[in-house]
């Protein structure tokens, strides 16, 4: 059986040339054809030496992903839907903006954390995806869009989320040399403040993510308490806001920027209170003593069938928005894009399959719990 190139960081690719009885640089030379001019047929790969082009076809190959589907919004956000096999898929999402192109990417198809207010995680979890898969979202997208764009030899995506479907640091074996291909300048060349990784807060992976590949950190936090947070988050009840927070604070020495995002989901009546807002002062303001440098990124529900939840009311979230802001941690809106071809994680996915029949689970689960309660910080120590 033949390897996939796009499952190797440089140093992986290095180790199967000389496997091949090739020198190290070749792998350079050949990792560039890859990631920088997109090619996938080794006999254009004119530098090469013949020896390794006559050898390549019977031992590698550079295989992308099949596309299941294409949409392109009138804002020009463009969403692909994947095929990863065994009735699986997976989306990535390009949303241009004046000074940058960001790519969502996917890590996982469907996802075993089970947030509540999440598409994916209604899905259930299949399984992890490959390096290979991975980088073959931004190879793909990549190379389609210079031509698309029709500017040729140009970098069009500089900014890389993993945001999509998955929790990224449940599967950090595939994922950290799939960072380290879009850092490399022999790669994508991206900077470590380009490319983000998103969590909802799996803490010993988060060390590791700092030991071994440090880049942006955002932290999806959605609650500023445990029994809130335990019940939109399920993770949370493995990994608790303060140890979370502790993380955050371990990661920041290694972060390329001097603050950590946390994304906050605006949910009509559950989270979006002024108490709400209250709370998570006190909390980002004041953990350990001297709280954790932060930003916070609100982001206004898209809702799904059978989710049970609702978007807070604009006028609310601008109200919980100056609330923080006033109380000095800096917060925006996230704006939403591709609206016209529901370009929020996992709606798309979700109608190829329901694995796991996690909708149906988290359906029952909504019916047989008690009602969101909201407890503040003090009174939750005093319980
Ligand atoms: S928000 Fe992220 S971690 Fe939570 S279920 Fe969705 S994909 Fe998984």
């Amino acid at each position: 059986m033949t390897v996939n190139l796009l499952d190797f960081d440089l140093e992986g690719l290095a180790a199967f040339c000389e496997q091949l009885g090739e020198k190290r640089f070749r792998a350079t030379q050949l990792f560039r054809w890859i990631h920088q001019k997109g090619a996938s047929d080794f006999s254009l790969m004119t530098d090469l030496a013949r020896s390794l082009r006559e050898k390549l076809p019977g031992a590698a190959h550079i295989t992308g992903l099949p596309v299941l589907s294409r949409q392109d919004s009138a804002d020009g956000t463009i969403k692909w839907l994947f095929d990863v096999g065994g009735g699986n898929a997976v989306e990535t999402v390009f949303i241009p903006e004046d000074d940058r192109g960001t790519l969502c990417v996917s890590s996982q198809a469907g996802c075993a954390v089970g947030c509540r207010f999440c598409s994916t995680g209604h899905q259930g979890f299949s399984r992890n995806l490959t390096t290979g898969e991975i980088l073959a979202q931004l190879w793909q997208a990549e190379f389609f869009l210079r031509q698309h764009l029709n500017r040729p030899g140009e970098r069009v995506i500089t900014n890389v989320v993993m945001m999509g479907m998955g929790e990224p640091l449940q599967n950090i074996h595939a994922l950290i040399p799939a960072l380290k291909v879009m850092l490399d300048d022999h790669g994508y060349g991206l900077s470590r403040r380009r490319v983000t990784v998103s969590t909802s807060g799996v803490v010993p992976m988060m060390d590791r993510l700092a030991q071994e590949c440090p880049v942006a950190l955002a932290v999806s936090l959605h609650a500023p308490t445990d029994a809130l947070r335990d019940d939109l988050v399920p993770l949370n009840r493995k990994y608790p806001i303060a140890e979370l927070l502790d993380a955050c604070l371990r990661y920041l020495p290694a972060a390329p920027r001097d603050f950590i995002t946390f994304e906050y989901c605006m949910l009509d009546g559950v989270n979006d209170q002024p108490e709400h807002a209250q709370a998570l002062l006190e909390l980002l303001r004041g953990h350990a003593g001297r709280g954790v440098p932060c930003k916070l990124n609100l982001i206004p529900f898209n809702p799904f069938p059978d989710s049970g939840l609702r978007c807070s009311p604009r006028a609310v979230v601008q109200r919980f928005g100056q609330l923080l802001n006033a109380g000095g941690i800096v917060t925006t809106i996230r704006k939403t894009r591709g609206d016209d071809i529901d370009a929020a994680c996992g709606q798309l996915a979700g109608d190829v399959l329901d694995r796991t029949n996690a909708a149906r689970r988290m359906a029952q689960r909504r019916t047989t719990e008690q009602p969101i309660r909201f407890v503040t910080p003090e009174k939750e120590r005093q319980a």
